[in-house]
């Protein structure tokens, strides 16, 4: 199959959908890889690292976009709709639920749209996200601990306090990927963590693997206002899916919580789950002050550490990308039906249920 990948041009994107040794897996299957020049440069991956493993390196997007198969990173921008057409194969997180122009230049140019977030597998997990938010959850903590600082505007508070002086409090609601990632990352700097769910058969779970090193408690509202009074880092980790995430933390209860304590709300990408998160931040300008408290609400986290994002995709997306190339598309999305549940739109129709539903279109 002839494959193509282009440079990343919505803002502040700097990651890529393909590595080097994603291009040596295809090219030694006889698959041949365009690049545009530079793709892979906010990521550290040069030209010459890409021609090495087997890539040509083409100097514009058009020649990237005639393949047969465009693999991206981020839904395409409006410039790049001119390139779709009939017998396009796009896959890349797509996010249709939320784009209605991109849905709607697909659907126009009948081009096959799969989405790395529809890719589902039998329980339930998506494969192609969790990587993603194993990042944000790690981040969590490193972003959360920067602004406890006195000079970020923080409390001036060490994580860890040192001996005769007690650590801080981090607080996690949510104990999925990033809830968990988070409190890996907290108990490493040695805080006090305590982390909170409403599935107490995860926090049995968290309690087995963290092996006393965190406190679990049921998520209510009794609980949530008892310990965000007494959090220096609150992070925010829940996700209920296909909703938007409720709001757990109030307004009164942030009003609570000591001057210069810091907030991360992750799932601010999905509404947020604290009253007080009333905006979405970016990594220029990550964090705003309300009732004496910092707030990060940065919703592509994992964009600060493209280097890291950019691996950590592409290892779970290569051999999706590897087994389209090899069967074509009919063969594959009738062999695999984790694959299949990416297909969200081909030949002019929306065939995915929750899309076509979040677009009021019928299934
Ligand atoms: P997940 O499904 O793995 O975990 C969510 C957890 O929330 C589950 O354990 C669930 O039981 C729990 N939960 C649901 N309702 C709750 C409640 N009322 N109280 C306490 N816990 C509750 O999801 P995830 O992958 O960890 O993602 C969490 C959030 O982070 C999502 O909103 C996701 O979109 C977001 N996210 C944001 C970024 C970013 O850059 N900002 C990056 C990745 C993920």
């Amino acid at each position: 199959m002839k494959i193509g990948v282009p440079k990343e041009i919505k803002s502040n994107e700097n990651r890529v959908a393909i590595t080097p040794a994603g291009v040596m897996m295809l090219t030694q299957a006889d698959h041949e890889v365009k690049i545009e020049s530079g793709a892979g440069l906010g990521s550290g991956m040069d030209n010459e690292a890409y021609k090495s493993a087997g890539a040509v390196i083409v100097p514009s997007a058009d020649q990237v976009w005639a393949q047969e198969l465009v693999v991206k990173v981020k839904e395409p921008q409006p410039s790049e709709f001119t390139y779709f057409r009939k017998d396009l194969l796009l896959f890349t997180y797509l996010h249709l639920a939320a784009e209605k122009g991109v849905t709607e230049a697909l659907l126009e140019n009948k081009t096959t749209g799969i989405a790395y977030e529809t890719i589902q597998l039998a329980n339930g997990g998506l494969p192609l996200l969790t990587p993603m938010s194993e990042i944000a959850g790690r981040m969590s903590v490193q972003a959360g601990v920067r602004f406890l600082e006195k000079v970020h505007g923080g409390k001036g508070v060490l994580p860890s306090g040192v001996p005769g002086v007690s650590p801080a409090n981090v607080v996690i609601i949510g104990g999925g990927i990033v809830g968990t990632n988070a409190a890996k990352m907290a108990i490493g700097l040695g805080a006090n963590v305590t982390l909170l769910d409403i599935n107490i058969e995860r926090l049995r779970q968290l309690e087995d693997l963290f092996q006393g090193k965190i406190r679990t408690l049921a998520s209510n509202q009794f609980n949530i206002a008892e310990q965000v009074r007494k959090a220096d880092l609150l992070i925010g980790a829940v996700l209920i899916p296909g909703a938007r995430a409720p709001k757990l933390v109030t307004e009164e209860m942030v009003k609570t919580m000591e001057p210069g304590s810091a907030i991360v709300d992750v799932a601010v990408d999905q509404g947020g789950s604290i009253e007080t998160v009333d905006r979405v931040t970016t990594h220029e300008d990550p964090v705003y002050v309300k009732h004496n408290v910092n707030h990060y609400a940065v919703a592509n986290i994992p964009g600060a550490v493209s280097k890291t994002a950019t691996y950590a995709l592409t290892n779970v997306t290569a051999p999706y990308i590897f087994n389209l190339a090899n069967n074509g598309l009919k063969d594959y999305v009738q062999s695999d039906k984790v694959f299949a549940n990416g297909v969200n739109t081909y030949q002019g129709k929306i065939v995915h249920e929750a899309v076509a539903k979040a677009h009021n279109k019928r299934y």
